[in-house]
């Protein structure tokens, strides 16, 4: 049976070209990168060379790049580490209601120890409002924290105009763009954040491995207590063969990253003009135009998301019914209820989510499948029999 992934937001095939360079330190390359004799060493230039790879795919120096063990790491590490160093300046935060469980929960913790989070409004594409950021900002506020392109929806948000507004007012500015890296340009000095997350799985190098920016002269609080490692910032031995695996990856991105984008967009749109041409009742989540180019979120009426995705694995192909972390919990996300999804598409949201290795003939599969299943799906369901029809 024909297999397709169309999941690559939950997480991306690691490239080949990545995998090859991780393969000496699962054997002999073996040292600890903290070590000065020549084992050492060897680890310690993986890292460099690391850092400097992802430095230069944000357009940032070495430097300003800090290794965590994944994307929820640093997005924890950029909302308390930024709240516990600046206690002294205020503890109020502002966040958008559909970022990341690692930013949301990380907010819900500090409410815990008496800061107060805002979280903003979203119109129904899911675009939070530069001017609602604006005036949310009190004396008291020291961190904003709004993502780059939703991981749901795929909605891009205006984080430069957004980190001109907190630059002005003098608060720290932090985005998460794991679902942006690599379908979007993210260069950090035009963006003009003072953080910013990336996660390697989400890139085509393995899991367990991040990365948070944190521009020169930001005071932020280590949350990881220990040695030396990442300049006195996050202790722990480094995982220099996840590092070396996203440094190739990052390095493979500076350089492909465009072209693919155009690729992803095209069979996107293709697929995602098939569905609503062939398939009636179906509603498109998010942004029409300012959004990733590798993601279609749709709604279908009439249908269980559920039903839908399992169908569509029995075919072989691999999609999301919601988003990846709310997966088993039929409740509408966080993100659907942010933009008002009407009653009739909440039952069965579905992520399509495309990766630099999807094919035409993937998308060609996944359409005719997909028409076929909605079809079936409908038969049986006395709902779609009963609707109000013209
Ligand atoms: C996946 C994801 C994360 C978490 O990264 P992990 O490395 O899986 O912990 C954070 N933010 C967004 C937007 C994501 O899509």
């Amino acid at each position: 049976m024909r297999k397709v992934y169309l999941d690559n937001n939950s997480t991306t095939a690691i490239d080949p070209r990545v995998a090859e360079v991780i393969k000496p330190y699962l054997s002999h390359v073996f040292g600890n990168p903290s070590n000065m004799h020549s084992f050492g060493r060897e680890c310690a230039k993986g890292l460099v060379n690391a850092r400097e790879q992802v430095a230069q795919f944000l357009n940032t120096e070495p430097q300003e790049i800090y290794f965590t063990g994944s994307g929820t790491e640093s997005d924890n590490w950029a909302v308390k580490g930024i709240a516990f160093a600046r206690r002294e300046s205020g503890n109020h935060i502002i966040c958008s209601p559909i970022e990341h469980n690692a930013v949301i929960g990380s907010c819900r913790y500090l409410e815990t120890l008496g800061y107060r989070v805002s979280y903003l409004p979203v119109d129904e594409y899911g675009i939070v409002s530069p001017e609602d950021v604006q005036q949310a900002i009190t004396k008291e506020t020291v961190l904003v924290t709004v993502m780059l392109a939703n991981n749901e929806i795929g909605t891009v948000e205006p984080v430069k105009e957004i980190a001109a507004i907190c630059r002005e007012a003098g608060v720290t500015c932090h985005t998460d763009a794991v679902a942006a890296a690599g379908k979007i340009e993210v260069d950090v000095r035009e963006l003009g954040v003072d953080l910013l997350t990336i996660s390697g799985h989400k890139l085509h190098a393995p899991k367990g491995v991040g990365v948070l920016y944190v521009r020169e002269g930001i005071k932020i609080a280590p949350l990881v207590h220990g040695g030396h490692h990442e300049r006195g910032r996050r202790a722990g031995t480094e995982n220099v063969s996840g590092i070396a695996g996203l440094g190739r990856a990052c390095e493979l991105l500076s350089k492909e990253w465009q072209e693919s984008a155009l690729r992803m967009g095209r069979l996107r749109d293709r697929l995602e003009q098939g569905i609503l041409k062939r398939v009636p009742e179906v509603r498109l989540n998010g942004h029409p135009e300012r959004r990733v180019p590798n993601v279609t979120h749709l709604s279908v009426g009439y249908i269980e998301g559920e039903a839908l995705l399992l169908d569509l694995d029995l075919e072989g192909i691999a999609v999301a019914s919601g988003s990846a972390c709310s997966s088993g919990e039929s409740e509408l996300s966080p993100t659907l209820k942010a933009i008002s999804v009407p009653p009739l598409f909440r039952n069965s949201p579905v992520r399509f989510s495309l990766g630099k290795e999807t094919t035409e003939q993937d998308i060609d599969y996944t359409l005719e499948v997909f028409v076929k299943v909605v079809e079936r799906l409908r038969d049986i369901s006395p709902l779609w029999k009963k609707r109000p029809v013209g």
